[in-house]
């Protein structure tokens, strides 16, 4: 019997209730899927945290990760930088893992999209390395790109490449401006491209990437981009299949995960009940993929994409008037069907 613990921060704004939304429907899967077992330890951070205990990542917070098989995250507010941007560095996060997809009964700006942002998620600008010069008139913000850094990202993403039937890698980057980082993000994505024979790789400058995201995204398979770029790229991708809130993402290292949705606490309708929770079941289902748990994973996928697909219990992101609680009632009653 497989037995996970899952540490749990529900985070700020609409986070808490589309992480309930979530543990909900994970609680379903575990009665109909033999064997699945899993615990949930609530921990903290973020503003409310600040709120509550004066500290937005609390040592406890680190512990639990370090402790558990898998974090589930909701999204942070004003504090995101001092939890999630310290936690991606603390415990070597080093890849983002976003996957864009049309679902059939989402209205979108455009179909047939299918692919994989993979985001380096440790350096670049978000080392936060900023300082003030000529008497606070000028502000200075290093931009840190390693070998490292780029090696193991470029890897990642063409390892992901090697398992999709479309085999293709774009380095997306900027090295006729910024030669010597860029330039070393593109040299060293091409130098572990020779490793993989069987996936063709072509390079583009992120600006171009920006337009044919809109223009034509069925062109791409998986993207490899630094961290500024693929944050915002990535909510680009979002808003073109349809709605940040059916964008997941997964923060993966060596030893340790944390899955969590890539849209922000969204405080325009937190505590309105209206929230899409799909972004954050999605990221759940990549969680499940990562311990192993297949079959679970694609039982939760499905259930989603028939909620979806029927339409009549869309949120209002998505065009529908239904609520968090009328989607998550949706996709509990699928898996049962499934099931
Ligand atoms: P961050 O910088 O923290 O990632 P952001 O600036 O991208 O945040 P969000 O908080 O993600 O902003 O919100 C952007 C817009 O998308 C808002 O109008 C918000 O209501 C909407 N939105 C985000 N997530 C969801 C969701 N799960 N369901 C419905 N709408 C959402």
């Amino acid at each position: 019997m497989a037995s996970y613990r899952i540490a749990v921060i529900r985070g700020d704004g609409i986070g808490p209730e589309v992480v309930d939304a979530t543990i909900e429907v994970l609680h379903t899967l575990q009665d109909f899927v033999k064997g699945l077992s899993l615990s949930f330890d609530f921990v903290e951070a973020g503003d409310q945290c600040i709120k509550s205990r004066g500290i937005a990542l609390p040592e406890e917070t680190v512990e639990a990760i370090m402790k558990a098989h898998a974090t589930l995250k909701g999204p942070v507010g004003e504090s995101a930088a001092d939890v999630i941007v310290k936690l991606r560095i603390m415990l070597d996060l080093y890849a983002n893992i976003r996957p864009f997809k049309s679902y059939p009964g989402v209205p979108s700006i455009r179909d047939g999209v299918d692919f994989i942002i993979v985001r380096e998620n440790t350096e670049d600008l978000y080392k936060r390395y900023e300082f003030m010069i000529d008497e606070g008139n000028t502000a200075v913000a290093l931009r840190v790109i390693t070998r490292k850094c780029c090696e193991r990202i470029a890897k990642k993403a063409f390892e992901i490449a090697l398992k999709r039937s479309r085999k293709l890698v774009t380095i997306v980057h900027k090295s006729n401006v910024t030669s010597l980082t860029c330039g070393l993000f593109a040299k060293v994505c091409k130098e572990v491209a020779k490793n993989y024979p069987e996936v063709s790789y072509e390079e583009m400058y992120v600006d171009a990437c920006a337009y044919n995201i809109v223009i034509r995204p069925e062109r791409f398979s998986v993207i490899v981009t630094t961290n500024m770029f693929g944050d915002i790229l990535s909510d680009e991708a979002a808003a073109v299949t349809g709605s940040l809130g059916i964008a997941p993402g997964a923060n993966i290292g060596d030893r340790y995960a944390i899955f969590e949705p890539i849209h922000g606490a969204a405080p325009d309708i937190a505590g309105r009940g209206i929230a899409n929770p799909c972004a954050t079941m999605l990221s759940a289902k990549m969680m499940l993929e990562w311990l192993g748990e297949l079959k679970a994973a694609e039982i939760l996928e499905r259930a989603i994409t028939m909620v979806l697909a029927d339409g009549k219990r869309s949120t209002p992101d998505l065009g529908g008037k239904a609520s968090t609680k009328d989607f998550t009632e949706a996709v509990k009653e699928a898996i049962m069907c499934i099931g």
